[in-house]
């Protein structure tokens, strides 16, 4: 068996990450986004121990869920690891534990809120732990492309869809005008439901994620597919186009997925002959096109995990899971798709001392960082949940 640890390679840093990650401040850019109390300092040689110590005190009470994405330190306490939907379903399997301490960014959070008992409370490291893309489509924009679609007496053919990465109010929105929540592993068979229900889709808020379905997986062409931009008046769409679209699009994306580009793709399969090119489905089109394989979060740990001894891998994910899966690998060349660094910074957030604050604070009696859904949002994200949990 080859041992190719060794061989790994961390992507460069950019001074744009390594501010974003906190090696540096911007006071102009990040106001608003202190936590409350005192953090502990992240060169404390003590906090594994601080975080060990807090978290068997509470036992039982707490439940501590970790992203994928998220960086090491913290993953070392998760009581389990997962994507954003198996992460909300394990929070509403342990009615006991009274604290989520959910390790992920606010959507998630959001959901799990949703899916868990009143007397359950979810906690959120940091609070500024929030997602770009989710917060690429806010209640009030959505709610004027309806009535925009209303005007055109349009929306009695068109079914709502949101991915799992929006906030509760989208969620809200979908579940209140019939339709559904997707994830990257259950997108076509969300699509495949709403084009039984209508003939349209207006898919929320991830435009890749909604293109690389409808055209890779469901044969539609790209003609079929419109932009809605709702930074422009009407979406920057003449009614016509609104007419004859199949798929209205939301102009959203990840930002972390929508780094890798087919220069990407060109330059590592020159460099590693015989690579196989893995993406996940929020990457734009032409990387998704240009990949070997394509798939979920889920798909690409299974993948890899199959893949035979001795093949080459470039990964097009989040940079902390593709290093924990090339060191979990070792038999394996596995490596980052891009030359330069790619965290989820907003993830990135959740750190160390961070956790450890949060589980500190519950020892104290004291419940930080709650996360709550309204009732009236709550009831109507969870009608579009339950839809998709219900797909064929
Ligand atoms: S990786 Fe992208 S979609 Fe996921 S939390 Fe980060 S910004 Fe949001």
């Amino acid at each position: 068996m080859r041992d190719v640890t060794s061989t790994w390679t961390e992507p460069q840093n950019t001074p744009l990450a390594l501010l974003l990650l906190g090696q540096g401040t911007d006071p102009a850019s990040e106001r608003g986004v202190d936590c409350p109390g005192d953090l502990p300092a992240p060169s404390d040689p003590g906090l594994v121990a601080r975080a060990r110590a807090a978290k068997e005190a509470l036992g039982s009470r707490v439940f501590v869920l970790g992203h994928h994405y998220q960086r090491d330190e913290v993953i070392q306490f998760a009581d389990v690891t997962g994507d954003s939907f198996k992460l909300a379903q394990q929070a509403a399997a342990r009615p006991e534990a009274e604290f989520i301490v959910f390790c992920g960014v606010h959507f998630m959070a959001e959901s799990a809120d949703i899916l868990t008992g009143k007397d359950q409370r979810v906690i959120l490291p940091d609070l500024a732990a929030g997602c770009s893309m989710a917060d690429m489509a806010v209640l009030g924009q959505v709610e004027t492309a309806w009535e925009h679609f209303q005007d055109l007496g349009i929306t009695d053919q068109i079914v709502p869809v949101t991915y799992m990465n929006s906030s509760a109010d989208i969620k809200g929105f979908v579940g209140r005008n019939s339709g559904v929540v997707c994830t990257s592993s259950n997108a076509k068979r969300a699509l495949d439901w709403s084009f039984e229900q209508g003939s349209k889709v207006f898919f929320l808020p991830d435009q890749h994620l909604g293109r690389n379905t409808a055209v890779l997986e469901m044969g539609f062409d790209l003609d079929d597919c419109v932009l809605y931009d709702p930074h422009k008046p009407k979406g920057g769409l003449t009614d016509e186009q609104l007419r004859d679209a199949r798929m209205i699009l939301w102009r959203g994306h990840c930002s972390v997925h929508g780094r890798f580009t087919l220069d990407s793709v060109r330059e590592v399969r020159e460099r590693v002959p015989g690579v196989n090119v893995l993406v996940h489905p929020e990457c734009r089109h032409e990387v998704v096109r240009a990949a070997d394989y394509v798939g979920s979060t889920e798909y690409i740990i299974k993948a890899l995990e199959a893949a035979p001894a001795g093949s080459s891998w470039a990964v097009g994910t989040e940079l902390n899971l593709v290093r924990r899966l090339a060191l979990a690998h070792p038999d394996k060349q596995i490596m980052f798709l891009d030359r330069a660094v790619c965290y989820c910074s907003t993830m990135n957030r959740i750190d160390l001392p961070h956790l450890v604050w949060a589980l500190e604070e519950l020892v104290a009696g004291r419940v930080p960082n709650v996360i709550t859904v309204d009732e009236k949002t709550a009831h109507e994200a969870r009608v579009a949940l339950d839809q998709m949990l219900a797909l064929p």
